[in-house]
């Protein structure tokens, strides 16, 4: 039942899937060498890989951005070149969701054929029929597992002698995680030691990591420790708490919580995780909302949590001596890291004292 790999990927394709070893080959039949960073007529090239990693650290995904499909298949190795370079674990994750996410949301309107090209590339057994495929329960087990959702369990699905039925976006659900674990390992391949930026990456190499570091100072550093569930406000903690243990939370509190965590930089798969292990959750509905509350639908908004005012209205606010005089949970989470990790700054004084 495996694929036939016959799909002849054209360069739309290309520029569309610029991950795909097709794109390499094609980028070296045009003459496109990486020996040739430093000139002039890579300007665009690098500024459009430049534009790769910005949406993904702003918006959370890449844009499609397929209008010059040559300049889009060659700005991908160099965003990727880039993204080594700076050498950060955070932008590591966040570049290779924000890719996966593009591809998703081109895959879902392709024809069998590709996805089904596509699957095979990434080692998928899979058979794509109109609407619905079959895919090897290994490969099905590999990334459905992941998932909290009891939709994906596998004694909810239909398993024919070793293939597991599944509607064709689910597969590019499962597909969508395939690229962003390859992406991961490439993203985090380090570069040989003695390796040097051409001079034409120094301003960009510059300008992403200051956003970075500013993403740190702003949030308290939560970049370099990841999520402390001891410094989280009350509110928010007792928000946690309660969605770990099963229980039914308010909109407000969904709402603070969801936009709470994804303003501290955890990823929206991170968020729609935490959510969906609840009772009677749907992931494809939760998904939604929390991509909307990341700024990736809709308005294209990425929204930050109530103020202490609201969440004190909705009887919300559990204030500790952290919150005094704080007017938002972000500034208490800042304060919160600053206690765990030991450092001073905004209320240290305080804090020692407290
Ligand atoms: S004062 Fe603000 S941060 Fe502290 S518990 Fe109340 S709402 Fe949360």
């Amino acid at each position: 039942m495996a694929l036939k790999e016959s799909y002849r990927f054209t360069e739309r394709d290309l520029a569309k899937y610029p991950f795909l070893r097709e794109a390499s080959e094609y980028l070296e039949e045009v003459g496109f060498t990486v020996k040739d960073i430093e000139a002039e007529y890579f300007r665009p090239i690098i500024d459009r890989a430049y534009s790769r990693i910005v949406e993904a650290m702003e918006k959370g995904v890449v844009s499609l951005g397929l209008g010059e499909p040559r300049l889009e298949i060659a700005s991908f190795p160099v965003a990727v070149l880039l993204v080594r370079f700076v050498r950060d674990e955070f932008l590591v994750r966040r570049y290779a969701l924000a890719e996966s996410l593009r591809a998703r949301e081109l895959l879902e309107g392709e024809p069998k054929s590709l996805v089904g090209a596509l699957a095979s590339r990434l080692g998928f057994r899979a058979e794509i029929g109109n609407g619905y495929a079959k895919l090897y329960v290994l490969d099905y087990l590999k990334y459905a597992s992941r998932f909290h959702d009891p939709r994906w369990k596998l004694v909810n699905r239909v398993l024919d002698r070793g293939w597991v039925t599944l509607s064709r976006r689910e597969l590019v659900r499962l597909i969508s995680e395939a690229i962003q674990d390859s992406l991961t390992k490439i993203l985090s391949r380090p570069l040989p030691g003695d390796a040097k930026p051409p001079s034409t990456f120094e301003a960009k190499i510059i300008a992403i990591t200051s956003m970075l570091s500013d993403r740190k100072v702003k949030y308290g550093g939560w970049t370099d420790v990841g999520f402390v569930e001891d410094a989280l406000p009350p509110c928010v903690k007792a928000m946690y708490t309660a969605l770990r243990g099963g229980k039914h939370l308010p909109h407000v509190a969904r709402f603070t919580l969801a936009s709470f965590l994804l303003n501290i930089g955890l990823t929206v798969d991170d968020v729609v995780k935490l959510f969906i292990s609840t009772p009677d959750s749907d992931e494809r509905i939760t998904r939604y909302q929390v991509e909307h509350i990341a700024g990736m639908r809709g308005s294209m908004t990425k929204y930050t949590p109530p103020s202490c005012s609201t969440l004190k209205t909705h009887g919300l606010c559990i204030e500790d001596e952290l919150c005094r005089e704080v007017k938002h949970p972000l500034i208490r989470y800042r304060r919160g890291m600053r206690r765990v990790i030991g450092g001073g700054g905004e209320g240290g004084e305080k804090l020692r004292e407290a």
